[in-house]
């Protein structure tokens, strides 16, 4: 009788096991895939007008293969990002993770800055299971609107197996990107994501998710950032290098209490001559200088056309100036070693 008994509440435990669904809570900052216009033709709308509720009522397949869960952390269109959000939603999200709640996080987010806050949440939540974020480019009144493919899409990715321990990724028009890599290409095209020195690192086509790829470099779980303790993040301008330029920016930027600077420079980060100067006179001066550049892809190589030892400048190995400017944030609430922070420039 006993045997019978537990036979069968094995059963039952392993039938309630097969169907739990993994929870997946939507953390909801705003953007196009939240905005609304005046009609379905209309290109002019407002980001961030939508709540998480409606985004998630959108896709009711999502509620099939995970528990939903939504909350509204900010709703903004990201061109108004900032670090109080960026902590509110790094600190909740590792609140999840870490005590069990959530078996993966997905970000809804406006796409002028997704680069930004994957980066960002890539080296400080601590945690190996999936962080995703999604957007879209089309407002969700507008003909073709792509937010609800790209969040089903995103739901499924945050639940695959396959997607612990790579870090966090953006999911945009059926393509999975690393944190790390990507960027916004194309002010209004719906491929506008892109990972130019590596490539995208897997796929998701109506909610099957392939992997090509893994990140290498140290991020979430690995990485040497964690907020404990962090309540504001140190001021980093990026000042943008173009011909016949002049030094004011980065004299501003000093004056004003920049505690880095990240030179968005011509080619393999050159910055114009009368720049240069006074960007080693801020390097001079205590602020720590990356030397960066405003091409796009490839690396801004150490000791190339500019002396960096001399200047006392480090350089950004190949993250585009906005992501640098997030990691030497980071690296700078941690120290102000420049030969750490070049080694952490070479490692995340
Ligand atoms: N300006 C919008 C935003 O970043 C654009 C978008 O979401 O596509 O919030």
């Amino acid at each position: 009788m006993r045997l019978i008994f537990k036979a069968v509440l094995l059963m039952i435990l392993g039938a309630t096991l097969a169907v739990a669904k993994p929870t997946i809570y939507i953390l909801a900052t705003g953007g196009t895939i939240a905005g609304s216009g005046s009609g379905s033709l209309d290109s002019s709308y407002t980001s961030g007008t939508v709540t998480v509720d409606k985004l998630i009522a959108a896709v009711p397949d999502i509620n099939k293969i995970a528990t939903i869960k939504g909350e509204q952390i900010s709703n903004i269109g990201s061109q108004d990002m900032n670090n109080e959000v960026w902590l509110k939603l790094a600190n909740r999200i590792n609140e999840l993770l870490n005590s069990g709640k959530a078996d993966g996080i997905v970000v809804t987010h406006g796409t002028d800055t997704m680069e930004e806050t994957a980066y960002f949440l890539n080296l400080v939540v601590k945690s190996d299971k999936p962080v995703v974020l999604v957007g879209a480019m089309r407002n969700s009144g507008s003909l073709s609107a792509d937010g609800p493919l790209n969040l089903f899409n995103a739901v499924n990715v945050a639940i695959s197996k396959d997607s612990v321990g790579k870090g966090v990724v953006v999911v945009m028009n059926d393509e999975i990107h690393a944190a790390r890599e990507v960027t916004k290409t194309n002010t209004t095209g719906v491929d506008t994501f892109k990972s130019p020195n590596s490539g995208k690192i897997g796929t998701v086509f109506y909610g099957n998710v392939k992997y090509y790829m893994n990140p290498i470099r140290k991020h979430t779980a690995s990485s040497a950032f964690d907020l404990t303790g962090v309540k504001e993040l140190p001021r980093v301008d990026i000042i943008y290098s173009h011909a016949n330029d002049n030094p004011d920016f980065v004299n501003v930027a000093v004056k004003n209490g920049a505690k880095g600077i990240v030179s968005a420079g011509l080619g393999n980060g050159n910055p114009y001559f009368s720049v240069l100067e006074a960007l080693g006179e801020a390097s001079k001066a205590g602020v720590v200088v990356v030397r960066d550049s405003r091409v796009g892809s490839g690396e801004t190589t150490m000791n190339g056309e500019i002396d960096d030892a001399k200047y006392g400048f480090l350089t950004c190995d190949n993250l585009n100036a906005q992501k640098a400017r997030v990691l030497l944030m980071l690296a700078l609430t941690k120290t102000s070693d420049k030969a750490k922070i070049q080694e952490f420039f070479l490692t995340h």
